[in-house]
Parts: structure tokens; sequence; C-alpha cells
């Protein structure tokens, strides 16, 4: 974007340029308000992640001042390294919430969360970020070439290791297809990517980065089966021997999880593995019945 302005064409591609990226980074919106409110402690050390063990001990969060009514209470939890939990649960439950403390986005109000047995409110934020590798629900795109956007999560990677992280997220096969390959615009006035196929881009970046620890943001928008089984391949894979911690919706995702949150209220109301949860007559057995019996579209939340 700091290219020299020849003519006022150049300067609206730049803003255009520009409010990409500040769509990219409505991502992370809340890293924006946060990077004023989280800081590192002087002289805070990075988090050396060993294998990728997360645990929550008695987090309590409240949004705003008064921290007002506790979007989580007193939540403990353990992941092992390597363990894929599943988070369901109504609208409003702290979900969101949950993974975005995680990712620091917001300090805990009260207890602490840990990775690898540092707190991570006493490590650099660059060094937990670099920790984690996050699949939002909604992949922004920059006006830039393919190449770029998936590159975006490690700039230094060569155009072969984008290429390896595209294949491995099936993604090669429709940029190859695609006017100019890696080297096609995308973006709001670029191609049009299709919602699966900006996931499957989204899961690229992920590879790319090839961090311990996935917090996948299942979109809840359903996908024809198609892009459905490409996006849930590339998915299976990516989260493949890392720790991941994933807001669910789709029982085709849920099935491949060690194991189930079921969040309300800001509590962990059930937890335990698909078929323990299916057994208990609880709200996850009740949302699986749901849609096995398509009584319910493909949002489990919804179904809640
Ligand atoms: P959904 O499935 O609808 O995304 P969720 O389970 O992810 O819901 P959260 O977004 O974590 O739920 O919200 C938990 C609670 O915190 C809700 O009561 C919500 O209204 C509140 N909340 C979430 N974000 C904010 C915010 N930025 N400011 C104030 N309150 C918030």
């Amino acid at each position: 974007t700091f290219r020299i302005l020849h003519s006022s064409k150049d300067l609206a591609l730049s803003l255009v340029d520009m409010a990409q990226y500040v769509g990219f980074i409505d991502d992370t919106l809340a890293v924006i308000g946060q990077t004023r409110a989280v800081h590192d402690a002087p002289g805070a050390p990075a988090l050396a992640c060993t294998g990728g063990r997360i645990a929550f001990r008695g987090v309590g969060f409240g949004y705003g001042h008064g921290h007002g009514r506790r979007a989580l209470r007193r939540v403990d939890l353990v992941v092992p390294a390597c363990q894929k939990v599943g988070i369901v649960g109504p609208s409003g439950a702290g979900k969101s919430t949950l993974i975005h403390l995680l990712q620091r986005l917001h300090d805990v109000t009260e207890g602490e969360i840990l990775i690898d047995g540092q707190p991570i409110a006493g490590v650099t934020q660059d060094s937990l970020r670099a920790a984690l590798a996050v699949v939002p629900q909604e992949i922004s795109l920059l006006h830039r070439s393919v190449m770029d956007n998936i590159r975006f999560a490690r700039p230094s990677a060569t155009e072969a290791e984008v290429q390896a992280a595209a294949r491995a997220a099936h993604c090669d096969h429709f940029i190859q297809a695609l006017p100019e390959g890696y080297d096609t615009i995308v973006g709001e006035r670029g191609a049009k990517l299709s919602g699966g196929q900006r996931q499957r881009i989204g899961i690229a970046r992920a590879f790319l980065k090839d961090a311990p620890i996935i917090i996948f943001d299942e979109a809840t928008s359903a996908l024809d089966t198609e892009s459905e089984v490409a996006v849930h391949r590339a998915l299976t894979r990516l989260l493949r021997d890392r720790t991941v911690v994933a807001v669910a919706h789709r029982l085709s995702t849920l099935a491949d999880f060690d194991r189930i949150l079921v969040v309300d209220e800001g509590r962990i109301v059930e937890d335990g593995t698909p078929a323990e949860l299916r057994r208990r007559d609880g709200a996850f057995a009740r949302m699986w019945r749901l849609q096995a019996d398509g009584l319910a579209n493909d949002d489990v939340v919804g179904a809640a």
C-alpha cells in the first residue's frame, strides 16, 4: 500500500487495498480493541510451547467495566496436548468468549489460562499468537494474489511452501483453475471465491503457520455437499496431531472429535466423548437426535 500514487485511480485502488486490510483485521477486531487493554508484562518471556496442553483454572469473565453479567463462570478445563475438543451450546452461551480468552483478546476477570504450564497473561503476545493458528468463521481476503493471501499467515514462506499448504488444504486444484493460477487477484474486486473455497484458503493459512494449537470457529452457513466434503477433508488433515479447540456446528465435524464440551450460560454443562454424551440424555444427545433426524438444519447451535 505504500507505493507512490500517480493518479486518483491509484489512490482509489490503494484505499480499497487498505479497506481490505481493515477487512482482514475485522476477523480479529477484538485484538484492535484490546491492544490497549492487554499488555505484555515487563520482561515477559516468550511462551515455550512444548506440546500444546491447555488449562483453564477457575476462569471467569465479564464484558464491560463492572464486568456485568458473567459471560464465563468458573470454567475449569484441561485439554491434553493433541486432544480435539468441540464446543457446542446455544447462542450467547459463551463459546466465542472461551476461544477469545484463549487467544488473550481479553484478559480474564478471574482465574487463569495456561499453555504448557505457563499463564498466557505472563508471556509475550507475539509468542502466544505464534503458538495458535486461528481459522475464523469468515475468511477475509485481501485484494492481492491468492499466493499473497495464503502467505499472509507466514510472510517468509516460499512459493513452494505456500503451494504445499494449499495442496494440504485441498485448494491447489481450484487455484490452478483460476485465470492466472496463484497470481489471480482475489478479494472484493478480484476473482470471486465460493464460501467453501474461502474456508479452504483459511485452512491453507493455518497449514502454513504450522502452529501446535488450532482454534477453529466453524462457519454456520451451509455449503453445498461437494464443498462440505472438501472442507471436511482439509480440516481433518489440519487437525491431526495438534491440539484443537473448535466451536463446531456440524455433526460431521464433531464426529471426529475426542471430546465435546456443551456450554450454557457461561458454564460447561456437559463434557465427554461424543459417544458418551450421546448416551447421556442431555443437551448434546438432543442436538444429535435433532440433526440426525434432519429435523434441524445443520446448525447444532440453532438446534440447541
Ligand atoms: P453465538 O453462538 O451466538 O456466537 P456464543 O456462545 O459464542 O454465542 P458469546 O459470544 O461468547 O456466546 O457471548 C456470551 C455472552 O457475552 C452473551 O451474553 C453475549 O451477549 C455477551 N457478549 C459477547 N460479546 C460481548 C461484547 N463484546 N460486549 C458485551 N457483551 C458481550
